[in-house]
């Protein structure tokens, strides 16, 4: 037993340690061990082999002494060491770019949707964009390809099947065809999966081992990591937070049920509300937000009426899956502060069990609109390294 796992236990021993130091560094070798539970004699062989090959370097001391008495040193990787391919596809635009493993984005350019509607010159289109990236930033050494994409997909076998609203495209080989162009592994998630990985390996939940990812868009999405590992269920569909019932024969929904949380909470559907409730037929979601600045009566009513739900759907994921924390991302923008506070609000009053649980951390995700788009790096590492 011993002798057969001995070479996937020092892979695995491997990933932890570098995650470790990705998402939590720049800290100690002695940490490291601690929060690991590797020997000291195995982190400083590894953390060798990583100097060695530039991946992590010492970055300083630690300003806390150890019980030698002597102030550690600190390791952190080395950003630029391994860089990404990052595609994010969204319904209205394609970004792609070279991406480090903190998230720089070196290069990036991006082209609108709306002119292509099928799978082969959607193709055609990413490649043109792709190899132009490549070549003005000097084809750099790029480790993987990560792609972010709105669903629904398959993650096993790489294929965007017909996401609604996209221009008739649909059953995207895309990691395949990925593969055959750039010889590289290629990975790919949903945007919002995509988010939650950055927020750990990049954000705010350095801290956090286990919590869920609320995505408000003009869908809306969730993620669950737990044990610092993304969770997909059995089809990769785990989390679907937009489809929470949060209101019993409520509102008609695509996916076939009634009063799901994606027909209270997406931008589309706060925009639809304040609409119908006297607001201006030609607000948009910047205007929207505008307003809400300005102290508008009925767009701060759509905001008071967008946290009810959110609060009733994320209560019950603190009832059913009990993590440490959730975050809110998305599109809100301006007015993210404002729901954070809000939901806040909602679930302490609903709150199961408060007395005798700990606390729940609900905060704003770190980063605006672009999680989907740097943590494709996240991505491609948290699967490079495991591979
Ligand atoms: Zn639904």
């Amino acid at each position: 037993m011993k002798g057969v796992n001995h070479q996937n236990m020092n892979g695995t021993n491997k990933f932890l340690l570098l995650k470790m130091i990705a998402t939590q560094g720049p800290i100690s070798r002695i940490s490291l061990s601690e929060k690991t539970g590797l020997s000291k004699m195995t982190v400083t062989a590894l953390v060798n082999e990583y100097i060695e090959k530039g991946i992590v370097y010492e970055c300083g001391l630690s300003q806390n002494q150890g019980s030698s008495g002597r102030r550690p040193i600190l390791l952190d990787i080395v950003a630029d060491s391994q860089l990404t391919l990052g595609v994010n596809i969204g319904r209205d635009n394609v970004r792609a770019g070279i991406i480090d493993l903190r998230g720089n984005v070196l290069v990036s350019n991006n082209f609108a949707m709306g002119h292509i509607n099928n799978a082969d010159d959607f193709m055609k289109a990413l490649f043109v964009l792709c190899d132009s990236i490549l070549k003005t930033s000097g084809s750099p050494k790029i480790w993987g390809i990560g792609v972010s994409t709105i669903g629904p997909i398959s993650e096993s076998k790489g294929v965007i099947y017909s996401p609604p609203a996209f221009y008739g495209i649909h059953d995207v080989p895309i990691v395949e065809k990925f593969k055959e162009r750039y010889h590289l592994p290629v990975y790919l998630a949903e945007d919002t999966k995509v988010s939650a990985l950055t927020e750990m390996y990049l954000g705010n939940a350095q801290n956090y081992d286990h919590f869920f990812f609320v995505d408000i868009k003009p869908g809306v999405g969730g993620a669950m990591i737990v044990d610092r590992k993304l969770y997909g269920g059995a089809s990769g569909m785990a989390g679907s937070f937009g489809h929470y019932i949060v209101e019993p024969d409520g509102i008609p929904c695509e996916c076939g049920q009634k009063g799901c949380l994606e027909r209270y909470c997406s931008t589309r559907a706060i925009l639809r509300w304040a609409k119908d409730n006297g607001a201006d037929p030609s607000l948009t979601w910047l205007s929207f937000l505008d307003k809400v600045a300005g102290g508008d009566e009925i767009c701060l009513k759509a905001v008071k009426r967008l946290c009810h739900y959110l609060a009733i759907g994320v209560t019950n994921i603190i009832a059913f899956f009990d993590p440490q924390c959730i975050f809110i991302g998305g599109d809100l923008w301006t007015i993210q502060d404002m729901v954070v506070e809000g939901v806040r609000n909602g679930v302490m009053n609903h709150l199961w069990a408060s007395d005798v649980r700990p606390k729940i951390d609900i905060l704003a995700s770190r980063f605006l609109n672009n999680a989907d788009f740097i943590g494709t790096a996240a991505l491609v590492m948290e699967n490079n390294l495991r591979a």
